[in-house]
């Protein structure tokens, strides 16, 4: 039977059409009441005291720099295994990123016993990215940031509901930020979520969301006021009510995608565990994450092998990814790369992302674990 299986598939049916119908029906379109019905839950779903719904995942970092006060001559230290985003995000408020490599080829994310060694009395702040779900040793980063006085910005894209000592990503440092870009656990085509708990930066971060004025469009429709002013210099960075009732319908779903997709993950485990040639990172991780995506790092060691094993999967029907080239390989980044980047560097070059989804079938992980398994024996 020839297969041919996406690295992701929608989690849509009858309930998104639905509330976009709707949305459509009630004339009202732009960020309204269906954003602040998802604020309101997104909140309570993480236990964080603030979500402010945005267009984007890189609007919600770029609000966190600026209501984390972060400017010119700053530094902020970040991983370049991360998408690019992350690291535009501190250089449009003129800060400096400061690259910190990964832990290691079986735990892509920053490495906490590094960033210590690269705080200077620039540092303003450290931006952990949770790679996949899975968590960055918080701990160690929010007492380094206690002791330097910095602030934290969570990268938390790949991990609505997973969690930390049984806390939420995204709620443990000042912000946390989110995507709902189609290919993101929750999907509402473009779309985002900053969370605090802290009032003044919600406060802030929702005037600076429209055009730094006092008061929105639909709060005004609902009272008398009909003046307002300008406060702050702000953007046009609202999600509109279209994409907000998608992601109502999202996120009535999202735990039971999770659940589907941690069931997906053990198959994976089973049928690739004992495989000599190939790493699987954060494959001891106990804790509920979003299982984001199935990542193996190939232990072969090259970017051409990586890339022909890659091919032969394709040939086979399966879609595949790499997460991610690293930043600092980039021509825009290129000033800020270091020498102390290896591990980064090996995951740029040898990781493969499989396909993973909530509505991946046993018979198709088996068979994508049996090609990956003969592309492995060709190379
Ligand atoms: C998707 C993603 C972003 C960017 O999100 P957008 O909503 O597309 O702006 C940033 N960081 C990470 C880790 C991501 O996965």
């Amino acid at each position: 039977m020839a297969y041919n299986i996406p690295l992701f598939n929608l989690n849509f049916d009858e309930e998104e059409k639905n509330n976009v119908i709707k949305t459509l029906d009630s004339k009202w379109i732009s960020s309204g009441p269906q954003c602040a019905e998802l604020e309101k839950r997104f909140a309570e779903m993480l236990d964080v005291k603030y979500a402010l719904a945005v267009t984007n995942c890189t609007a919600a970092l770029h609000l966190s720099m600026i209501c984390n006060e972060i400017g010119p001559g700053d530094e902020v230290i970040l991983p370049s295994m991360t998408f690019v985003a992350t690291a535009n995000a501190v250089r449009y408020v003129g800060a400096t990123p400061v690259f910190c490599d990964i832990k290691g080829y079986d735990e892509i994310v920053i490495d906490d016993n590094k960033i210590e060694s690269l705080i200077t009395k620039k540092t303003k702040a450290i931006v952990p990215m949770h790679y996949g779900g899975f968590p960055c040793n918080m701990d160690v980063i929010m007492n380094l940031a206690k002791k330097y006085n910095l602030k934290v910005i969570e990268d938390a894209c790949h991990g609505p509901l997973s969690r930390y000592h049984g806390r939420c990503l995204g709620t443990i440092g000042d912000t946390g930020c989110f995507s709902f870009f189609s290919n993101k656990n929750l999907s509402t085509g473009e779309g985002g979520m900053l969370v605090t708990n802290n009032e003044e930066i919600y406060n802030r971060a929702k005037i600076l969301r429209s055009h730094g004025m006092t008061t929105m469009t639909y709060e005004r429709s609902k009272g008398h006021n009909s003046g307002y002013d300008v406060l702050d210099l702000g953007y046009n960075y609202r999600l509109d009510d279209i994409r907000a009732s998608i992601g109502l319908a999202q996120l009535d779903k999202l735990k039971c995608d999770i659940d589907k997709r941690i069931e997906v993950r053990k198959l994976y485990l089973d049928e690739l565990l004992g495989e000599d040639d190939i790493i699987l990172p954060f494959a001891d991780y106990k804790e509920y994450s979003s299982s984001y995506i199935f990542p193996i790092v190939l232990k072969c060691g090259s970017r051409e092998k990586r890339e022909s094993f890659r091919s032969y999967l394709s040939e086979n029907g399966i879609q595949t990814s790499v997460h991610y080239p690293c930043i600092h390989r980039f021509k825009i980044y290129a000033d800020f790369a270091t020498d102390d980047l290896k591990n980064t560097e090996y995951i740029a070059d040898n990781e493969v992302t499989l396909p993973m989804y909530g509505a991946l079938k046993k018979e198709e992980v088996v068979y994508i674990c049996d090609t990956v398994k003969k592309g492995i024996g060709k190379l």
